[in-house]
């Protein structure tokens, strides 16, 4: 598609397109680079109508609430689309009371609380991760023994046509924080629209009692009041990252802004100033380190993308 047939499909876009959006402004760690398009749609036939404008060798990336993600300093010259202005909508299963159906910008959070109240346990632990459905669908989240996946029964993806597929964990390779289409890549090929979560019949003051419970532990051993992606890597078998990493003496250790917290090894926060490249350099001197030290590979969790500035 050329340029003049790329802004005459665009006069038919109804949600708002800016460009060259800082994503500092997106991201939980207030950090990094500009995207070049971004891209706020207002219903989901809005969604459909923008992603076949988009011009096929462009990258497309959706983003929820940016709790692990960053985008280096140089920017990512591809298009993104905000999910939570569109894909919030919540609500109980027509014929099951114990599926959830969610928007996949709907937040995860609110998906745990949703639950409760419709007397419904086992989402609990969604309070705890403050993300959208769709990025714990991208990165198969988890907490306290459970991962989003367990409990999907299916969810709908959109293609660059704006077609809608259902799809199911079959169609899916699954793994700790590693989800990938298996015809296909998800974030390039498809992208999560929603998704029907199976709870158990529960009491409603249990489960909120519950959530109130894993919160507190939560402000408790996490450095919540700073800008933060939570783990910054996945916890190798057998073993916590937080505990490796602390035990290299690395725990208030700073680059420029980024900085080890030293409530939680595994968080990298942003003392205020930080770049991206800030927080990519504590993430490389971290690996280093735990190698070097105790011969253990830490693999990212978090998400980077983009070019260096
Ligand atoms: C304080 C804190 C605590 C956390 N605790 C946990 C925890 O206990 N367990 C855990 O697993 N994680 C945890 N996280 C990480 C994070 O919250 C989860 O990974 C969350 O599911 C990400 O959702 P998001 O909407 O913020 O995704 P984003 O950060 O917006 O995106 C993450 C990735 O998913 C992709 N993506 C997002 N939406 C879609 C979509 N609709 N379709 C396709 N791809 C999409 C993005 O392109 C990106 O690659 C924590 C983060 C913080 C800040």
């Amino acid at each position: 598609m050329n340029m003049a047939d790329l802004s005459q499909t665009q006069t038919n876009i109804r949600g708002e397109l800016l460009h060259n959006e800082p994503m500092s402004r997106h991201v939980s760690w207030r950090a990094g680079g500009n995207v070049k398009r971004f891209f706020k749609p207002v219903d989901l036939d809005d969604l459909r109508a923008f992603l076949p404008t988009v011009p096929a060798n462009e990258p497309i990336m959706f983003v929820g609430l940016g709790s692990n993600l960053l985008i280096r300093d140089g920017g990512f010259s591809g298009s993104v689309v905000l999910t939570t202005p569109l894909l919030g909508g919540i609500a109980l299963d027509a014929n099951d009371a114990r599926i959830v159906v969610a928007g996949a910008g709907a937040a995860s959070p609110h998906v745990a609380k949703f639950a409760a109240k419709n007397h419904l346990g086992g989402a609990e632990w969604l309070a705890g991760v403050p993300g959208t459905i769709g990025g714990a669908l991208a990165m198969n989240a988890g907490c306290y023994g459970t991962e989003t996946w367990e409990q999907l029964v299916d969810c709908k993806t959109v293609d660059r046509q704006g077609q809608l597929h259902t799809r199911t964990a079959a169609d899916f390779d699954i793994g700790y924080r590693h989800v990938e289409l298996r015809h296909g890549r998800i974030n390039e090929t498809e992208w999560f629209v929603s998704a029907r979560m199976r709870f158990e019949q529960g009491d409603a003051a249990v489960a909120q009692a519950r959530i109130k419970e894993l919160l507190a532990k939560r402000m408790a051993s996490q450095p919540l009041d700073k800008p933060n992606a939570g783990s910054t890597f996945r916890n190798p078998p057998g073993d916590y990252a937080a505990r490796l990493i602390e035990s290299c003496g690395l725990k208030g250790f700073a680059i420029g802004g980024a900085q080890v917290s030293t409530k939680h090894a595994n968080f990298i926060i942003n003392t205020g100033s930080a770049t991206a490249a800030d927080i990519e350099a504590m993430i490389e001197h971290m690996q280093k380190t735990v190698r070097e030290q105790t011969g253990v590979e830490l693999i990212r969790e978090v998400r980077i993308v983009g070019e260096h500035a």
